[in-house]
C-alpha cells in the first residue's frame, strides 16, 4: 500500500531537505506545499494584488494553475505554465507569503490539490509544510515535527542565501521568528504539531541524522 509521511515544522528545520532525501530514499512522491503558497503568492504579487488585502487575495486564490512535479531528485513548480522555481524563493515573496497563507479560500483551495497529489501518488509521498499533520493529511502513516532552536534556524537559512542577504544573520533570525509567528498565530490551520507526530530536535544533528532518523521510524 501507498504510504504517506507528513513532515511539517517552522522554517529553516531542515523540513525540505530531510524529505527530499527520505523520499529518494524510500522511493516515494515529494510535495513541497510551501513552494505551492510561495508559487500563489508571486502570481499575486505579478497582478498587482494587495497581498494585505485579504478579499483581493481572496477572490483572486482559484485563477492561477499551480503544478508541482514531485520526483524529490527534480522538484518543479510552475504557475500558468511558467517555471517558478527561481521567483518563489525571492526575499520578496518570503515577505509576503504569510499574509497570502493566511487566507482561508487559499487555503481550501491547497489544501484540495494537496490531498489530490497525495492521493494519486502510487507508491507514497513525503509531504512537507505546517499543517499536513493536523488538517491536510491527519490519516498520515507517519507524522513528524521538525524543531530547531531559532539561531540554528537562522544559520541554516542564511547559508542557502547568497551575497548580502547572507551576511546579516540578526536580521535573518528576526524574519524567520516573524513568519513563524504569523503561521502559528493565523486562525485557520496554523503551524503545529499534530497530537501523534514524532518530534525530532535537529538542532544538534547533521542532515544525514535527520534523515536516518525519519527512515527508520517509517519503517517500523
Ligand atoms: O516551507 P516554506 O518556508 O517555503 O513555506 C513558505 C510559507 O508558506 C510559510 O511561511 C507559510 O506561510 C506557508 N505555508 C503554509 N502551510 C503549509 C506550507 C507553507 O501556510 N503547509
Amino acid at each position: 500500500a501507498a504510504v504517506i509521511v507528513a513532515i511539517d515544522g517552522p522554517s529553516g528545520t531542515g523540513k525540505s531537505s530531510t524529505s527530499k532525501a527520505v523520499a529518494a530514499q524510500l522511493g516515494l512522491q515529494y510535495l513541497d506545499t510551501g513552494a505551492q503558497y510561495r508559487a500563489i503568492t508571486w502570481w499575486m504579487l505579478n497582478n498587482g494584488i494587495d497581498v494585505h488585502d485579504a478579499e483581493a487575495v481572496a477572490a483572486a486564490a482559484d485563477k492561477p494553475a499551480i503544478i508541482s512535479g514531485t520526483d524529490p531528485r527534480t522538484p518543479t513548480i510552475t504557475v500558468d505554465g511558467a517555471d517558478a522555481s527561481g521567483p518563489i524563493r525571492t526575499q520578496q515573496v518570503t515577505s509576503a507569503v504569510s499574509a497570502v497563507s493566511a487566507v482561508p479560500e487559499v487555503r481550501a483551495r491547497l489544501t484540495e490539490l494537496q490531498r489530490t497529489i497525495a492521493r494519486s501518488a502510487e507508491r507514497g509521498v513525503v509531504v512537507e509544510g505546517r499543517d499536513i499533520g493536523t488538517t491536510v493529511l491527519p490519516d498520515a502513516d507517519l507524522k513528524v515535527f521538525l524543531t530547531a532552536s531559532a539561531e540554528a534556524r537562522a544559520a541554516r537559512r542564511s547559508g542557502e542565501l547568497t551575497g548580502k542577504e547572507a551576511t546579516d544573520l540578526a536580521a535573518t533570525r528576526e524574519a524567520l521568528v516573524k513568519r513563524d509567528a504569523a503561521d502559528s498565530g493565523r486562525k485557520t490551520s496554523p503551524l503545529a504539531k499534530a497530537a501523534d507526530a514524532d518530534e525530532v530536535d535537529t538542532t544538534e544533528l547533521t542532515l544525514e541524522q535527520v534523515v536516518e532518523c525519519v527512515v527508520t521510524l517509517v519503517e517500523k
